[in-house]
């Protein structure tokens, strides 16, 4: 049977420290799918169309990476792919003490779904999508945390 992970997320936008953890799950996997939650009333700075084409870009020479847009319950979007794994990535105990309670969750909703855990390389640790987004509306400069292909006009 293919190890199928599915790492959801909303990657607005998706970081150096996103690309990262794909990168490093690559060899526990034969497909990792990255799937951008779409929730109708999460505010987000850009659209899911523009987030997904960069993440299509960023992935576009690697075949075992794919990316989608799902609704609704991330393990039921793992049933309908049939992904037995959900990949996350940990940067601080705060992310730990969150990410801890929903994969108990979706453990219980969906026992047939695992979730995986990859610490987050050091040199990543402060970057995260939140912060870049403010950078960016007050135009700093954020070339050193978002891949190139992620171009962007506000
Ligand atoms: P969510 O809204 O679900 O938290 P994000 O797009 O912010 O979605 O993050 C998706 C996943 O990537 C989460 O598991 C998050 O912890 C992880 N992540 C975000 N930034 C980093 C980083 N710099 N290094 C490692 N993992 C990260």
């Amino acid at each position: 049977m293919k190890r199928i992970a599915l790492f959801p997320g909303t990657f607005d936008p998706i970081t150096v420290g996103h690309v990262n953890i794909v990168e490093r799950a690559l060899h526990l996997f034969d497909e990792i799918v990255i799937g951008i939650g779409h929730n109708s009333s999460k505010n987000t700075l850009f659209p899911l169309e523009q987030r997904l084409e960069w993440i299509r870009d960023i992935f576009k020479d690697e075949p075992k990476v794919s990316a989608a847009i799902y609704e609704g319950l991330t393990v039921n979007y793992c049933e309908k792919i049939e992904a037995g794994y959900i990949l996350r990535g940990l940067r601080t105990m705060s992310d730990f003490d969150y990410e801890k309670n929903i994969a108990q969750m979706n453990k219980i909703v969906f026992h047939k779904v695992e979730t995986i855990f990859i610490m987050c390389d050091p040199a990543y640790t402060p970057v995260s999508s939140s912060i870049v987004r403010d950078l960016i509306r007050n135009n700093g400069d954020v070339s050193e945390f978002i891949p190139s292909q992620v171009k962007y006009q506000l």
